[in-house]
């Protein structure tokens, strides 16, 4: 087996994009007489997604010996990886197999693409060491990525699918004529074996891309069958190609644990902690509030505790009620990616919810709301005389529930895993 690594494709103008440009490598490969056995989209760390639109690297696994099918792939990157647009850095990689076989050094560096960030001396270096056949243009900053790209299969173990269908090249640019309709009436007869193809609260196929680009929808699932069944069934414009592919999409492979206080920009955690602010609605609709430390237990937080600001911005939509409805004191599992010093929510867990609050009591003989008798002196009713020494506990009716809460499809990065594809912790409240 020989694994081929691409990355850094992508034109923000012309609006290619690196699993077009895999896609034809592979039918290369076919006319040239070899096997593509697996389509890899591995999706790097989110928060270089400025970098490349979706921050994507492909590999494909094939069945012919390695200079051949760097011959290939470099004729086809020559022709179509807008090698002329300079804000792309297109990288290609070719490397013996078997996939699931790479050195150690080459999984590592996958993982950590993941989860971190490389410099492109890392990966050349690397890449030299190990007398791989590697290629860039205008730099070849892709080359971080399709090296990753290359170690993703032994780095990972976990995996969905996406199928991808194409639109007529010269119709990218044009509005996409896909009847939503069907969208929906497909997504309903797969789900959850597919998932994210809609969003039905707020009407909106997920599937359908916005961005320029040659792709006409991309259908997400845990079953090859049924993200098959979809995309065939969805009626539109002519479909010029299309191809499936295994993808780390979904899994949350970009978190790692995190603890308040010790987390950095640009990467992205799961971390416990205790709601330190009451949630607060900003302009632009964005929700804030504060954690603080999970082993902190005063119910009065000590001044050196550190607080990690969260938000659910205004694009989670029906999320930020959620968000809402937490209280200071809850305790809480958080996920998401920081950026300027903020963890960008991409779901929670309630692990523990505050049931009651302590207010000022009523009078038990005229149920007039007591007054404060004094400092330190408890409350009393200033007509009949009745005295407590503090506040009374009064219930508090809560709208969440112990478990999982999650941004809508709508709203979802491509690494996120869906609360409906299961193995969480808790319970779950999946959006659909
Ligand atoms: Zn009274």
């Amino acid at each position: 087996m020989t694994i081929i690594g691409l990355d850094d494709t992508d034109s923000r103008e012309r609006g290619m994009c690196t699993t077009y440009l895999a896609t034809r490598v592979g039918e290369r490969v076919v006319a040239a007489g070899g096997d593509v056995e697996r389509r890899l989209l591995v999706r790097l760390n989110p928060a270089v997604e400025h970098k490349t639109r979706g921050n994507a690297a492909l590999a494909l696994h094939v069945d012919l010996d390695p200079a051949t099918a760097f011959d290939l792939a470099a004729a086809e990157l020559e022709g179509l990886a807008e090698v002329d647009d300079d804000r792309t850095s297109p990288g290609l990689v070719v490397v013996p197999g078997p996939a699931e076989a790479v050195p150690e050094p080459v999984a590592a560096f996958a993982a950590d693409a993941v989860t971190d960030f490389h410099d492109l001396d890392a990966a050349v270096d690397l890449l030299d060491r190990a007398g791989y056949r590697h290629r860039g243009w205008h730099g070849g900053r892709g080359r971080i990525g399709a090296l990753a790209a290359v170690g993703a299969w032994a780095a990972f173990d976990e995996w969905t699918y996406e199928r991808i269908s194409y639109r007529e090249f010269d119709r990218c640019g044009t509005p996409r004529e896909v009847d939503e309709r069907s969208v929906f009436t497909a997504s309903e007869a797969h789900y959850p074996d597919a998932w994210d193809t809609v969003d039905r609260a707020e009407g909106e196929a997920v599937c359908v891309p916005n961005a320029p680009g040659p792709i006409l929808h991309g259908i997400r699932g845990d079953d090859p069958d049924a993200v098959r069944a979809i995309a065939g069934a969805i009626e539109s414009e002519p479909v010029e190609r299309a191809a499936t592919f295994r993808t780390n999409q979904g899994t949350d492979a970009h978190l790692r644990p995190g603890a308040v206080g010790d987390l950095r920009d640009g990467r992205a955690y799961r971390v416990d902690g205790v709601v330190a602010s009451e949630p607060a609605t900003r302009r632009g609709g964005h929700v804030f509030f504060d954690l603080r430390p999970a082993g902190s237990d005063a119910a009065e937080r000590p001044s050196d505790d550190p607080v990690q600001p969260c938000v659910a911005f205004e694009p989670t939509k029906r999320f930020r009620d959620r968000v809402r409805h937490l209280r200071v004191g809850d305790r809480l599992t958080v996920c998401g990616e920081v950026a300027r010093g903020t963890l960008k929510l991409e779901k929670f867990a309630v692990r523990d919810l505050v049931e009651s609050e302590r207010v000022v009591p009523d009078c038990p003989d005229c149920g007039r709301r007591m007054e404060s008798a004094g400092r330190d002196q408890g409350y009393r009713c200033r007509d009949c005389g009745e005295r407590r020494d503090r506040k009374a506990e009064r219930p508090l009716d809560r709208e969440l529930e112990a478990g999982w809460y999650e941004v809508p499809p709508c709203a979802r990065r491509h690494v996120a895993k869906p609360l409906v594809r299961g193995g969480f912790d808790a319970p779950v409240h999946p959006e659909r």
